[in-house]
């Protein structure tokens, strides 16, 4: 049993190191990745029930790693995250995504970008300077500039967060409850917080053409949005029969496979014009 216990210890510590040394390979490769501006931006488009119209999309991060090829984030954001480089992160996003949204304006697209912001970016008082910085550099108005916070995050320090939300929204941004419905939901928050739109998870709306229970979690969210002001954006719509139940529900906006996978800018671009001509 003794011997037993050592090979287990001894084998998980080898396993612990081989670990360790990939992060902190992983952790360089970061660094080096982020000052070498290796990331890039993809882009799903939202559209406006109503209308049909396409109205503005997400910017979503990959790493475009020399060696390995096309990283998504669930890979390194934990990673940046961990490791505090994620005011970078999201002011090199930040950056990428008002740039192509000016580049989209000046096209004639008038496209509105979203761009998720991440814990650590919720307690740092100069982020809001940063997105006004930005917003100048590029010369896109401030309401063409939408930021997505996950439930959880907002929960975590709702106090110091609120100061941060309360300056962007001052400044005309505007502000979704991203993944809502996963966290730790408590309507406190949604009552106290300075935001204009729920973001839906996936899990109830994927399946809320069948899946009875999904469909009235739907149904209610939109309610409830449309009740505190808010406009309700569903996430994950795989299929027709999903987005016509959500445009009988009286949903805002949608996105999903359906409409379109993130794709980079150009492709994007001649999607819509294929798409609205
Ligand atoms: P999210 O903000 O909830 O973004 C939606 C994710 O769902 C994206 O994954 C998107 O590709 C995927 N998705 C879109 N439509 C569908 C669909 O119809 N079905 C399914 N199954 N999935 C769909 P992605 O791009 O891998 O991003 C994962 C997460 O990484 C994001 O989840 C977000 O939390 C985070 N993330 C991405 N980009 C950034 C960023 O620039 N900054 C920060 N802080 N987080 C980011
Ligand atoms: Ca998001
Ligand atoms: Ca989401
Ligand atoms: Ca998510």
């Amino acid at each position: 049993a003794k011997n037993d216990h050592r090979g287990v210890a001894v084998a998980t510590g080898d396993a612990a190191d081989v670990a360790g040394r990939q992060r902190l390979t992983t952790l360089e490769e970061l660094r080096t990745g982020l000052d070498r501006r290796e990331l890039t931006l993809h882009y799903q488009p939202q559209m406006h029930l109503g209308t049909g119209v396409v109205t503005g999309v997400e910017a979503l991060v990959r790493w475009d790693h020399p060696r390995r090829g096309l990283i998504f984030p669930d890979v390194f954001l934990p990673l940046a995250e961990h490791a505090g480089l994620m005011g970078r992160l999201t002011l090199q996003v930040l950056d990428m995504a008002l740039e192509q949204c000016r580049d989209w304006r000046a096209d004639g697209l008038e496209l509105v970008v979203a761009v998720n912001l991440s814990a650590s970016n919720l307690q740092d008082a100069t982020m809001p300077g940063h997105v006004a910085d930005a917003l100048a550099r590029y010369d896109v108005p401030p309401a063409a500039l939408h930021l997505e916070i996950t439930e959880e995050i907002l929960m975590r320090d709702a106090a110091r967060a609120t100061v941060v939300l309360a300056e962007l929204r001052a400044m005309g941004v505007r502000l979704a409850v991203d993944d809502y419905g996963t966290g730790y939901s408590s309507l406190a928050y949604l009552h106290a917080l300075p935001v204009d739109d729920l973001k839906l998870d996936r899990a109830f709306v994927t399946h809320c053409d069948t899946d009875p229970r999904s469909a009235a979690i739907v149904k209610s969210t939109v309610e409830l949005a449309h009740n505190l002001g808010m406009r309700m954006i569903a996430e994950g719509v795989e299929s027709e029969a999903a987005l016509s139940r959500l445009r009988e529900w009286d949903c805002d906006l949608v996105q999903g496979y359906h409409l379109s996978r993130p794709q980079p800018a150009d492709r994007l671009a001649t999607w819509l014009r294929e798409r609205q001509p």
